[in-house]
């Protein structure tokens, strides 16, 4: 039983990440309803461009999901059966999942302990004549030694593909992630930094976002989708199998919205962050997300990680405890090679990973969204210094 204090148990659970939708996003889907044009359009071209001119991306194409524009990517960079694509433990199991969609062989490397990102040096060291590709993942919002990693693609003639599903208002050496010529992935999936409910973004050289942009729409040459305009013609030529991943003007009209009021929303975030971190800057038992000085975070996710030799207590009991006055939280991530499928396939066992693990074992990630108050977040700190001491 957890013990209660003044301001707990909320007297309304805190989830762990709800979407911030306003009056405004649901205005601009209303009228996108009117419109009669529902699927891929104008919307869907106006985000694309927007969302370029964020980043300072030379193109982009909006997907049906970052999962959707990683499986593309390999596609695109040519990686099939007998081919090995190194990534990370610790990432949710898309991004390995589309290694075994293209038939290619996942080799995972572990993560640093200091970022919990994909570590250069182990990376190097994993490469073989059969390496294809490297998916990085931008973990929690920070993003990976992009430096390391572009010496590695020239010496070895490797692409780089990067998993931005947290990483969308980073920087690297203030350069916006989005914006290097490796191809590059964005989710706007319900918890992320920016939402559309489902989908993501492709962005890099125009060449390849182009191939992109084919591929999501069936392999169909370009602007197909105007073909029931009046504009256009019903005329269309298939130069390759492609996928449904295309977006809706339905999603892109809530990611325009969102794109307008995205620096707001990040100020927020960071504000929330910054009382999390004075809060447990010096706490003994609980080892705060830092930051390299060189990158801006979108801080997507504020993970701690718990000294449990000290507390004398798991993981779980934490979890649960904080449950009980009525605070979410999540998991980032069962780390991929504990799951069912990879552990059977590959003979992974929990210690092949050791970082990633070990951490695994002790993190926590806390409530984090523009839409919390401070009061919301004092309820958190509180009720974490009271899980932990109780
Ligand atoms: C959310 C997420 C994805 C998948 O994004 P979708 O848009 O849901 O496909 C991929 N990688 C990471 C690291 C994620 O957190």
């Amino acid at each position: 039983m957890t013990q209660k204090t003044a301001r707990l148990p909320r007297t309304t659970f805190l989830p762990f990440s709800p979407p911030d939708i306003t009056n405004e996003e649901i205005n601009e889907v209303i009228e996108t309803l009117r419109s009669g044009w529902i699927t891929t359009g104008p919307r869907v071209k106006e985000f694309q461009e927007q969302f370029a001119e964020a980043v300072g991306a030379e193109a982009a194409v909006a997907m049906s999901s970052c999962t959707a524009a990683l499986h593309t990517s390999l596609v695109i960079h040519g990686v099939q059966e007998g081919d090995e694509v190194i990534t990370t433990p610790l990432t949710f199991c898309s991004t390995v999942n589309v290694i075994e969609h293209v038939g290619a062989r996942p080799v995972l490397v572990d993560v640093e302990q200091h970022t919990l990102n994909i570590d250069p040096e182990k990376v190097e060291a994993a490469i073989t004549p059969r390496t294809k590709a490297v998916i990085v993942v931008h973990y929690a919002g920070h993003p990976v030694d992009l430096k390391a990693f572009k010496r590695i693609s020239e010496k070895y003639g490797i692409p780089i593909i990067e998993d931005a599903a947290h990483a969308f208002g980073s920087k690297y050496e203030g350069v916006p992630i989005g914006q290097s010529q490796n191809l590059t992935a964005f989710s706007f999936y319900a918890t992320k930094n920016l939402t559309t409910g489902e989908g993501g973004m492709l962005t890099g050289p125009k060449e390849l976002v182009d191939c992109a942009r084919r591929l999501a729409l069936h392999g169909m040459n370009r602007d197909a989708w105007k073909r029931y305009d009046q504009a256009g013609s019903w005329y269309y030529e298939v130069e390759e199998p492609g996928f449904k991943y295309n977006m809706t003007d339905i999603q892109a009209a809530i990611g325009l919205v969102q794109l307008r009021r995205f620096e707001k929303m990040q100020a927020r975030r960071r504000e929330i962050v910054e009382m999390y971190q004075k809060a447990f800057a010096n706490h003994d038992d609980v080892i705060c997300p830092t930051k390299s000085d060189h990158v801006e975070h979108s801080w997507h996710l504020y993970v701690v990680r718990f000294n449990l030799e000290r507390l004398n207590r798991s993981r779980e009991a934490i979890i649960e405890g904080l449950k009980d006055l009525n605070i979410g939280t999540s998991v980032h991530f069962i780390p991929v090679h504990l799951h069912p499928y990879y552990s059977k396939k590959y003979a992974w066992r929990e210690r092949d990973f050791p970082v990633a693990y070990e951490n695994f074992r002790r993190m926590v990630s806390l409530p984090l969204s523009s839409r919390m108050s401070d009061s919301d977040a004092e309820d958190v700190i509180e009720a974490l210094r009271t899980v932990i001491q109780a």
